[in-house]
């Protein structure tokens, strides 16, 4: 046991109770630590301490917030090896791809940083002579974050970063698997300056700590990212409450491939969209949709190129996949494949564990022939599988493609400006890529979804200010 992560409340390192091992999943004898789990009542203090925080925070100056949001992104850009070293060990992604997401959270940070000394006003003549109207942004208040195992440096940092920057305290429950990241990004907001009570970190359960945290009375805003269930369930009980609420979910996301298109680069998007980070994408291309004149050539290119991608230790050089996250979510995506199997999708790839050097959640890169009504073609499974469906033309191929409960992310391949500009136009989606993975998006632009993916103001880039910010109009006669 090499390390033991805390929780962070009021200013100081809080141990928790009923220690829980922190897991390696590429190496399950090999723990990358431990972390305590807190009650119900450490989680109210943490609250407590935020709603404490908040009147001098929200008052204090910019130029104070944009400082201690700098030195945060700067120490993780200059720990970004070693930050992406324990996202790899905690997670599974591999280490190219983990130190990619941690320079990204230090870039996040640094453009809230920028952010602080940007929040946007106006000021407009009134109908009324001799009055002027001012429309100011002020902090939400406390704001209460949930987030994922997937991105586990970058969600939480596109959460906590403008969540100060605009004067708002934060008491931040990440997910169970990954607490020495969420322990990291603590550590080091200390270390940047924030004052005591701003930022809390809670650890355990959704069940116990996240309930108790957005069960609290004193939080003013929750944003979530996660699954479906758990948002749709979150959403019934802020409504309730009264609670601003933002939430990335699940998706589906289709990438389209037409017969016009470069079919190599084609080949890569998918490959790229459906299985890097294992297929743990909120973002994946988990339906690839290929115009029937080039199925077969593109089922055939798929194969050869999956048959070269290696999964193995995130750690190791070559390694193009890492180990799924945890062994739940190995069992689901087993289990989805065993469902594609049954309701008659053709296995075109893969479908079977990995064995490698050490015991690991390892899980070939798969690949099916599905009908576009198989569940595998439906639902979320969260994985490195993926459904190949056939499609007549374009225009089925869009049908297909906005056929779906979710909304995230749409892609398209294509030579032809007509078919991406429609598909630009009328995917039904939150976002779009046109001769691009469906994943992999710029830390300054908003992100987000539409239908069963999101609900609420987009995250991000500048037009994070939406949730983290109320809107107050003042009227002022001379
Ligand atoms: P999850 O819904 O199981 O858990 C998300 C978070 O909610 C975790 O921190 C969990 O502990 C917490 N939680 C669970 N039950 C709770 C409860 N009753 N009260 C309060 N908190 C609770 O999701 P996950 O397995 O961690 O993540 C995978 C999901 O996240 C996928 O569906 C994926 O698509 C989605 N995701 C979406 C985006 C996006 O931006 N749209 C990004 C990444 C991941």
């Amino acid at each position: 046991m090499t390390r033991q992560f805390k929780s962070y409340i009021d200013g100081q390192w809080v141990a928790g109770s009923d220690g829980a091992d922190d897991e390696n999943p590429a190496d399950l004898a090999a723990p990358v630590g431990s972390y305590g789990v807190l009650d119900a009542a450490q989680v109210a203090q943490a609250v407590d301490a935020a709603a404490a925080a908040l009147p001098a925070w929200s008052l204090s100056s910019p130029q104070q917030r944009a400082d201690i949001l700098d030195r945060a992104g700067s120490e993780i850009l200059a720990r970004k090896e070693e930050l992406g070293r324990l996202l790899a060990m905690e997670e599974g992604k591999t280490l190219p791809e983990s130190i990619g997401e941690a320079a990204r959270a230090g870039q996040i940070f640094k453009f809230f940083a920028g952010e602080a000394l940007r929040i946007p006003g106006e000021k407009l003549a009134s109908t009324r002579p001799g009055v002027d109207v001012e429309i100011t942004r002020e902090p939400v208040g406390v704001v209460g974050i949930i987030a994922p195992w997937n991105f586990p440096l970058a969600i939480p940092a596109w959460k906590i970063a403008p969540a100060l920057a605009y004067g708002n305290t934060v008491v931040f429950k990440p997910a169970e698997i990954v607490p020495g990241c969420a322990w990291a990004i603590a550590d080091i907001l200390e270390r940047a300056g924030v004052p005591a009570g701003v930022f809390n970190l809670v650890l355990g359960a959704g069940r116990t700590v996240g309930a108790a945290l957005v069960g609290h009375g004193r939080l003013d805003a929750l944003t979530f990212t996660g699954s479906v269930p758990t948002g749709r369930a979150l959403l019934r009980q802020a409504a309730e409450r009264g609670l601003k609420i933002q939430m990335e979910m699940g998706g589906k996301n289709p990438l389209v491939v037409l017969a016009d298109a470069d079919l190599d680069q084609a080949v890569e998007c998918a490959v790229n969209g459906a299985y890097f980070s294992t297929g743990q994408r909120c973002t994946a291309s988990s339906r690839l949709i290929v115009e029937n004149a080039v199925y077969d050539e593109f089922a055939a290119r798929m194969q050869a190129r999956l048959a070269k991608l290696t999964v193995g230790d995130p750690l190791q050089a070559g390694v193009d996949i890492g180990p799924v996250a945890s062994a739940a979510q190995l069992d689901t995506d087993l289990s989805y494949i065993g469902i594609g199997r049954d309701e008659g999708a053709e296995l075109l790839f893969g479908g079977e564990r990995v064995e490698c050097a050490t015991q690991g959640h390892f899980l070939a890169p798969t690949l099916f022939a599905a009908r576009p009504e198989h569940r595998i073609a439906r639902e979320e499974i969260f994985g490195p599988v993926a459904a190949l469906i056939r499609a007549d033309d374009y225009e089925h191929a869009l049908a297909l493609a906005n056929d779906t409960e979710f909304g995230l992310c749409a892609g398209i391949c294509t030579t032809s400006l007509r078919h991406a500009t429609h598909f630009k136009r009328h995917a039904q989606a939150g976002m779009v890529m046109v001769n691009l993975p469906t994943a992999g998006v710029d830390p300054h632009v908003p992100f987000g979804g539409r239908k069963a993916s999101s609900y609420g103001p987009r995250e991000q880039g500048r037009h994070a200010v939406e949730f983290y910010t109320t809107v107050k109009t003042a009227y002022t006669a001379a």
